[in-house]
C-alpha cells in the first residue's frame, strides 16, 4: 500500500521535515484518518489502539493552531494517569522542536503544587495534565484556560473508568465555547458517547482497526 505522506497535508514546511528527522515519514491509519479534519478546525473523535500515533495526530493539530508569540495557554490535554502526561509532553516538544519558544508544561498530582503555580506564572502555551490536578489548579484560580483555542481528551475511556468525570465536566466548562475539541478513546461505550454529545460540535468520527 502507498502511505499518504506529511507534505500532503496543509502543514508547515518546518514541521514536516522535523517529522522526516524523527523518522516519521508517512502516516499511521490514525494520523491519515483524523489530520485532515483536525487541520480543518473540526471537532474529531478519534478510536484506535494503544500504539497507533495518536499523539502526533492531536499534536500536530494544536502546535499548528497555536501563536507562540501569544503567551498565553492555547492548548489543554487532559490525559488519565501523571506517566502518559509525561508522555504526551515529551511527544509534542519533539514535535515542536522546529518551532521557536513553545513552552509545554505538565500539571498533575503527586507532584508539589508550587513549582507548577512558578511555572504557570512564567506562562505557557500548552498545558498537558491529569484531571484532579487541573481542577485543584482551577478551583484555587492558578490556571487560565480563556486563551485555549484546542482542548484534548486523550485515552477518555480510561479517565472516565478511573472516576474522573466530574472534574473534566469542570474543566470543559472552564474553556472557552468556541474552541476545537478532540477526543481520543481505545473504545467507545454510551459514557462516552454522551460526553461528546455534551461538549463536541458535529464531530468528525474516525475509527482504526488495524495499527498502521
Ligand atoms: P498512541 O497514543 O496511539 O498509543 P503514540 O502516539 O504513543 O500512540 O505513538 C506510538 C509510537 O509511534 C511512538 O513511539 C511514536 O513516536 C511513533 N509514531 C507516531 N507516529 C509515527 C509515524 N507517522 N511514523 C513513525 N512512527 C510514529
Ligand atoms: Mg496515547
Amino acid at each position: 500500500m502507498n502511505k499518504a505522506k506529511f507534505s500532503s497535508l496543509n502543514l508547515p514546511d518546518a514541521l514536516v521535515s522535523n517529522l522526516d528527522s524523527l523518522g516519521y515519514h508517512s502516516m499511521t491509519a490514525i494520523q491519515a484518518a483524523s489530520l485532515p479534519a483536525i487541520l480543518d478546525n473540526r471537532d474529531v473523535i478519534a478510536q484506535a489502539k494503544t500504539g497507533s500515533g495518536k499523539t502526533a495526530a492531536f499534536g500536530l493539530g494544536l502546535l499548528t493552531s497555536i501563536n507562540p508569540r501569544w503567551f498565553a495557554i492555547q492548548a489543554l490535554v487532559l490525559c488519565p494517569t501523571r506517566e502518559l502526561a509525561d508522555q504526551v509532553a515529551q511527544e509534542i516538544r519533539r514535535l515542536a522542536r522546529s518551532i521557536d519558544n513553545v513552552k509545554v508544561i505538565t500539571l498533575c498530582g503527586g507532584t508539589p503544587m508550587a513549582p507548577q503555580r512558578a511555572s504557570l506564572e512564567h506562562g505557557a502555551h500548552i498545558v498537558v495534565g491529569t484531571p484532579g490536578r487541573l481542577q485543584d489548579h482551577l478551583s484555587r484560580g492558578t490556571l487560565e484556560l480563556a486563551g485555549v483555542k484546542t482542548l484534548v481528551l486523550d485515552e477518555a475511556d480510561r479517565m472516565v473508568d478511573m472516576g474522573f468525570i466530574e472534574e473534566i465536566v469542570g474543566i470543559v466548562r472552564a474553556c472557552p465555547r468556541q474552541r476545537q475539541t478532540l477526543m481520543f478513546s481505545a473504545t467507545y461505550p454510551d459514557n462516552i458517547r454522551k460526553l461528546a454529545e455534551q461538549f463536541m460540535k458535529n464531530p468528525h468520527m474516525v475509527q482504526v482497526e488495524a495499527l498502521h
